[in-house]
């Protein structure tokens, strides 16, 4: 397959011209790719016709932004089979889950359209007589949408829909690791004529340079994030001096709570293939699971074996549910964090390095490990562990755990598990993240509202709330 290397800059698709740089096949290191990055002239031009382009789309009547997204979503299906392989060959994630991830990717688009179709603005009444507050929805302008690398197709969708559908124009920059997917979505706008040259662009470049530039550019008037929360912070800091309003979705930390009354079974399948979906590479990911210990000895025995038979394999095989690590970097940070987890006194019950051997031989492969006898400070319980690593542990009473899994920085999502609507009903108020989920896991629906608490995030994506944080609100006092 040849794979689309130019960047979307001001209704152009064209080389950046910044240096090159090789987007890797992580099942066999190969280079996929070559792609040039923007530089900061390529920003400027960037920014600038988007900031020429928006008014008149904001101005373009709703159902017609509703239809072109429509239609946008109408040619990403069309695509859909060489968007699913493009994932598969620049994140290594297996073909089964890449076409769902395609899913999302068209699914956000045509959401966002439907609503654009049912937004609506207020009207409320002041202490005067003949006088009304219209309180208006308006578009921001500019928005600079950052991405990650882990989700690099639907995440594309997931904040250029509803910026577009609010009026905005987008710059929209692509994870270093994984541009493939960004730029084919370009070509697909780029070639469509559905909206005015220059609203929509995507660059390629590294966070430090190309990220920060669109962050701190004057010209940008919101940025929209999804990423790590170190990367966040750093983007709050250089939003400060222009007060720019800043969205940010970013890691997790998430419990996995099997209360004594769970269907066991189903625990243990939805704990497994929360913890492995994406290798792992999940930030609502299952990544402490907490056994009660009525349940603990069975649990622990049908979760090692379920782990023991997931089939990690090449990516582009039906029957793959764990393909390689995104990277080398990100192999070593897991192995890392087991490696000092095992040294504290962890131990590890299946797994617990990287795999060689024949299918293995090049490649980013680490085995599905699960570890026990673990406490709470450990590394692979505390810090955020992007790999197909399980930590369990045991514990006794609801309240007991709820302080456990809410003693972290993080705090996107949460599972609980159990057949008693008390615990359910206790879990959503006791929790402290940002989405609970009772008796099932993630994808998030694209009509809830993906927002982490604490250091998780700020604003969110997704939904009714998800539009609202692309629009300013603007009061009208209106004397008549
Ligand atoms: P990262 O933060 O290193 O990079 C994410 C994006 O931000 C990249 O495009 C990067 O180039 C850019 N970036 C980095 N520093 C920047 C800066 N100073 N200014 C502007 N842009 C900058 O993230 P990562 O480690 O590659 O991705 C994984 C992280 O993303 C995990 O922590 C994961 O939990 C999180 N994530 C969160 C969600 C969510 O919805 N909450 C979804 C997916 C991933």
């Amino acid at each position: 397959m040849t794979y689309l290397t130019d960047l979307l800059i001001a209704g152009e698709l064209r080389p950046g011209r910044g240096g090159p740089r090789d987007v890797e096949n992580p099942a066999d290191e190969s280079v996929l790719a070559q792609v040039n990055d923007a530089d900061e002239q390529d920003v400027e031009e960037a920014v600038g016709a988007a900031s020429r382009a928006w008014r008149a789309w904001a101005r373009t009547p709703e159902p017609e932004r509703a239809a072109a997204l429509r239609r946008l979503a109408d040619l990403l299906a069309e695509h859909r089979e060489e968007l699913a392989e493009i994932l598969v060959a620049e994140v290594g994630k297996p073909v089964v889950e890449a076409e769902a991830e395609i899913g999302g990717t068209i699914g956000f688009t045509s959401h966002a359209a439907s609503l654009l179709e049912t937004r609506t603005d207020e009207i409320r009444y002041t202490g005067n007589r003949n006088e009304e507050i219209w309180t208006r929805r308006r578009p921001y302008g500019v928005v600079a949408a950052i991405i990650p690398w882990n989700f690099p197709s639907a995440l594309v969708t997931r904040k250029l829909a509803p910026a577009l559908a609010a009026g905005n124009a987008v710059v929209l920059k692509a994870d270093e690791k994984t541009p493939l997917s960004a730029l084919a979505i370009a070509r697909i706008v780029a070639g469509s004529d559905l909206f005015p040259p220059g609203l929509v662009n995507v660059l390629t470049g590294a966070g430090e340079s190309v990220g920060r530039a669109l962050v701190r550019s004057s010209a940008t008037d919101l940025v929209t994030m999804t990423g790590s929360s170190a990367a966040g912070k750093a983007i709050l800091a250089d939003a400060a001096d222009q007060v720019k309003p800043v969205s940010l979705e970013l890691g997790g930390k998430a419990p996995f709570i099997v209360m004594p009354d769970a269907d066991l079974d189903l625990a243990v399948r939805d704990a497994v293939a929360s913890r492995h979906m994406n290798c792992g590479q999940v930030c609502i990911a299952n990544e402490r699971t907490f056994v009660h210990e009525s349940l603990y000895q069975s649990f622990v025995e049908r979760y090692v074996d379920a782990v023991s038979n997931l089939v990690v394999a090449d990516p582009r095989d039906r029957a793959t549910q764990i393909g390689p690590k995104v990277s080398g970097a990100e192999l070593d940070k897991t192995l890392d964090s087991l490696q000092r987890s095992v040294s504290a006194g962890a131990k590890v019950l299946v797994g617990g390095s990287r795999l060689g051997g024949h299918g293995y031989e090049k490649g980013h492969w680490f085995a599905p490990t699960v570890v026990g006898d673990v406490t709470d400070a450990m590394p692979v319980m505390s810090e955020e562990l992007f790999g197909p690593v399980t930590p369990v542990t045991v514990f006794d009473e609801w309240d007991e755990v709820a302080a456990r899994a809410n003693a972290t920085r993080y705090g996107l999502s949460a599972y609980v598990y159990t057949s008693d609507l008390s615990v359910a009903m206790a879990a959503s108020r006791d929790l402290s993240f940002g989405e609970v989920y009772i008796n099932r896991i993630g994808p998030e629906e694209v009509n809830g509202f993906h927002a982490g608490f604490h250091e998780s995030g700020l604003g969110g994506d997704d939904g009714a709330h998800g539009l609202d944080g692309y629009f300013r609100k603007q009061t009208v006092y209106m004397r008549y």
